[in-house]
Parts: C-alpha cells; sequence; structure tokens
C-alpha cells in the first residue's frame, strides 16, 4: 500500500473461489476538511472464459459511524462521494475526518477462476462548486381510510436496475399504483431522489433490499443503511428483531428463489429465521411464474402458518425494468387507515391485504360486509365467510386454503366455486385449538391470481409466539 499526498491508498490483490461470500476489507484515513472522495475499482476477469455467469463483485463503503451505501452488481465503480452529492449507489453527507472502511463484498466467483483486482482512494479538500440541490420530499396528501394498491419491492440505477428512480415512479404511475417502495440492494440511497417524485396521486414509500450471501430480506420504512454484513455477532435474526423493534417491515424476500450459481445468494437459507422472528414472507415476487419458485414459495408460508406461526404473505414485483406483456407480477391491495407510509406498513404487519395482479378480492362477514378478516383473529367457533371476486379470468376457480392433519402435507384445498366473478357463502368450523382460512383465485392452469391473507382462528393455545 502506497501513500502519497491526496492519495488514501492504492492496493491491489486477487480474490480466490474459497473467498466467495465474504467481505474483503480495506481501511483508509480521511483528513480534516476532505471534501471529496473519489474512489476507483476493477477487477477482472469479469466473465471467466466459458462461464455463462460472471462474477460479481461490489463495494461498500462505510465512514467512522456508519455505512455509506454500495453500488451491487453495477459495473460502474467509480466512486465521488461529497457532502452534497454521491455517485449512485452510495449516501452524500458530512466527510467524517478519521478511519473508513471499504468492504469489498464477494457475491459470486465462478470457480476455478480467480479474480484480480485494483482499488484506489484519493481525498481532496478543495473547495466544491455549488452543490446539487438536496431532494426535497415532496407533499403526498394523505388520504383517508380505503384500499390502496401498490408495490413493496423495486430497483433502480443506484443497485442493479438499468433505469433512473424517475423512469421507476413514472412506471408505478402508469400502472396506476396508489404506493411504491424503492428497495435497492443494501442502499437507501435513491430513496430521498424517489421520494421528491411523489404527489398526491402516488406515495413513495423507501427501504433496503439486504442482500446478504444466503438470502435476501426488505426492510421497509427504513431509509437509513442497515449493515447487512452478516456475522456470527450480528445474525440475519437480531437485524430483523433491530427492525421489528423500529417499527419496519422486514418481509423474508423470494425465499425460494433459484440459487447459485444463477443468482447467488437469492435463495433463503437462514435456519434461525424459519421464519423466526419474521413475521412477513413475499410469497409472490416478480412475474408468477418465473425463476422465484412462487408456489414453493406459498408452499413454506402455508408450511409455517401450519405449525402456528401467525404470518403475513405480500407481493413484490422486484422490478429491475418493464415486464413483458406475458409477465405477471403480483401487488399489494392493503387496507389502509390512509395512504401514508405509516399506515400502509401497519396495515401490512395486521395482515390486512390480499396480493393480485389485477382481479378483486373480498372475504369479510355476512353480517358485516365492510370489515375485512383479512388478518383478524376470530373466536373458534363455527362462522361464515362471505368470498366475492371479480375482474377474474372465466376459467377461475376460487379455493379455500386451511391446514390438514394430513402429515403428508401441509395445507388442504377445497374449491368454493368457479367463473370471473360471483360472490359465495362459505360455512367455517375451526379446529379446537388453533386454525387459519386463506382464500386463492387460479386459473384453469393453476397459475395465482389473487390470495386473500389469511383469518386466524385462536383458542387459548397461542402457538405463535
Ligand atoms: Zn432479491
Ligand atoms: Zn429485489
Amino acid at each position: 500500500m502506497e501513500q502519497d499526498a491526496g492519495i488514501a491508498m492504492r492496493q491491489s490483490g486477487r480474490i480466490t473461489p474459497d473467498q466467495m461470500q465474504s467481505h474483503i476489507e480495506h481501511q483508509f484515513e480521511v483528513p480534516p476538511g476532505t471534501t471529496v472522495i473519489e474512489i476507483d475499482f476493477d477487477y477482472a476477469p469479469v466473465t471467466p472464459v466459458g462461464s455463462s455467469f460472471s462474477n460479481e463483485v461490489s463495494l461498500s463503503l462505510y465512514d467512522p459511524f456508519t455505512g455509506r451505501g454500495a453500488r451491487h452488481n453495477n459495473p460502474d465503480h467509480h466512486i465521488v462521494l461529497k457532502d452534497m452529492g454521491a455517485s449512485k449507489g452510495y449516501v452524500p453527507g458530512p466527510l467524517h475526518p478519521g478511519t473508513w472502511t471499504v468492504s469489498i463484498d464477494v457475491h459470486r466467483i465462478m470457480p476455478p477462476s480467480s479474480v484480480d483486482y485494483r482499488l484506489s482512494i484519493r481525498t481532496d479538500s478543495a473547495p466544491q462548486t455549488a452543490p446539487a440541490l438536496p431532494f426535497v420530499p415532496a407533499a403526498c396528501n394523505p388520504r383517508g381510510p380505503g384500499w390502496y394498491r401498490g408495490d413493496l419491492h423495486g430497483h433502480s440505477l443506484h443497485s442493479d436496475a438499468p433505469w433512473d428512480v424517475l423512469d421507476f415512479v413514472d412506471y408505478a404511475r402508469q400502472q396506476n399504483l396508489d404506493f411504491v417502495t424503492l428497495t435497492d440492494h443494501n442502499t437507501p440511497s435513491g430513496i430521498a431522489e424517489c421520494q421528491s417524485l411523489a404527489d398526491d396521486d402516488l406515495l413513495v414509500m423507501g427501504g433496503t433490499e439486504l442482500t446478504t450471501f444466503w438470502g435476501h430480506c426488505l426492510t421497509i420504512g427504513e431509509h437509513d443503511f442497515v449493515d447487512w454484513r452478516v456475522s456470527k455477532d450480528r445474525t440475519i435474526g437480531s437485524i430483523a428483531a433491530e427492525e421489528i423493534d423500529k417499527g419496519k417491515l422486514f418481509i423474508i424476500a423470494h425465499p425460494t428463489h433459484v440459487g447459485f450459481p444463477y443468482c447467488s445468494g437469492c435463495d433463503w437459507k437462514y435456519p434461525e429465521v424459519m421464519p423466526g422472528v419474521a413475521k412477513v414472507v413475499e410469497v409472490w415476487n416478480g412475474d408468477w411464474s418465473g425463476i422465484a419458485h412462487n408456489d414453493a414459495a406459498l408452499s413454506l408460508y402455508y408450511g409455517w402458518l401450519s405449525l402456528g406461526h401467525r404470518l403475513v404473505a405480500t407481493a413484490g414485483s422486484d422490478i429491475h425494468a418493464p415486464f413483458e406483456k406475458d409477465q405477471r407480477p403480483g401487488y399489494n391491495v392493503v387496507q389502509a387507515e390512509a395512504l401514508s407510509q405509516d399506515a400502509i406498513c401497519a396495515a401490512i404487519q395486521a395482515g390486512r391485504l390480499y396480493l393480485s395482479s389485477g382481479p378483486k378480492l373480498g372475504v369479510t362477514h355476512p353480517d358485516s360486509e365492510n370489515t375485512t378478516l383479512m388478518g383478524q383473529e376470530l373466536a373458534i367457533k363455527p362462522t361464515r365467510l362471505l368470498v366475492e371476486w371479480h375482474d377474474c379470468p372465466e376459467d377461475a376457480i376460487v379455493l379455500l386454503k386451511r391446514p390438514t392433519d394430513d402429515p403428508g402435507s401441509a395445507v388442504r384445498s377445497d374449491v368454493i366455486a368457479h367463473g370471473a366473478r360471483g360472490r359465495a357463502l362459505v360455512p367455517f368450523k375451526p379446529k379446537p385449538d388453533y386454525d387459519w382460512a386463506a382464500i386463492e383465485v387460479r386459473d384453469g392452469s393453476g397459475a395465482l391470481h389473487c390470495l386473500a391473507n389469511p383469518v386466524f382462528f385462536q383458542g387459548n393455545v397461542d402457538r405463535t409466539r
């Protein structure tokens, strides 16, 4: 390592396949009065000869107090950080003097090749030209109680998507969403700009997709950097508990997604959070029939419910670019007290939502048709569920899902009705200690179009806590 005036570090090294899923950290000093930090990083080969997959290495940056973001899986590794501005993926702010850390995050190395890297870091104290205007969060007049349709998962140029936040928000408007959430990989850096694009027609929420080496999860409502480096002292369970304690939504994302080498770290591999402290699971990621294996995620979720866990199911488009015409992402249709981030998160935490690619679904009691039963806990006694659906495919099948005593499967499926629209009164006799009932709408090919979050029946035995 060399130290010159203005040069904080020059470093080169080799990453071997056995260093996959590790962080290679280098520290550097930022002197008082620094106005710019500039980092250049490159590595080769990006794609080894004969491999279908590239090596995937990202840089995270930490000041003496907190993380300043990452630009996950993006080929641009030139980073400029200033008080009032930063390269995409990184959070602008005071350049505190002291020891900073740059972490080379080794997400994927395709064996048997190794990767050679070069890293150089320069600091400067020259006065900077007029800073760009900071982003001003735009007001979204919180509309009152109602059903609101929106997305909880999407990406921009701040990580690995090819579009900027402006196009991301425009697309949400084209889909007539009421709310949208930017959740870039391992960085909250795009949230401020994204929120500046909100207006009365669209609530813009923020979060991060913690893109760890052994699974992805969403922290919705969290606008600060979250250290996503899992270790024996900082487990995913402790990260989840921290976020939940702060009132944020912690969602296990696409738990059954195809994993290495296609998507290294995308499948959920944390035994202590199966589901552990987690209370929300993304069972519909992207296109229903895509590589997230959503049917398997839904089966995993039902299995956890049947073990007595009280869990909420969500959808996330995980959008990186406009969907193709034949793709069918799911959105969350949430009954919230208001169209605000806090109210939407609270309603999701309570399970008052259904997931849908377009059709509408209602589950109520015939004596109280304005009150949804989704997420509610009812006394253990026979009841009736009023199920209503419309705008479904002509060959739609409406199904009642509930736990089964059959050791071979966690859930049983009873056909309620067929057709694009309708209304059905479903008698339901809960089991004596614990039960739940969810409603699905599928088409003739078996693909899901709608899923109502379960109504729970809870007796004296509470198996969820
Ligand atoms: Zn992911
Ligand atoms: Zn994602």
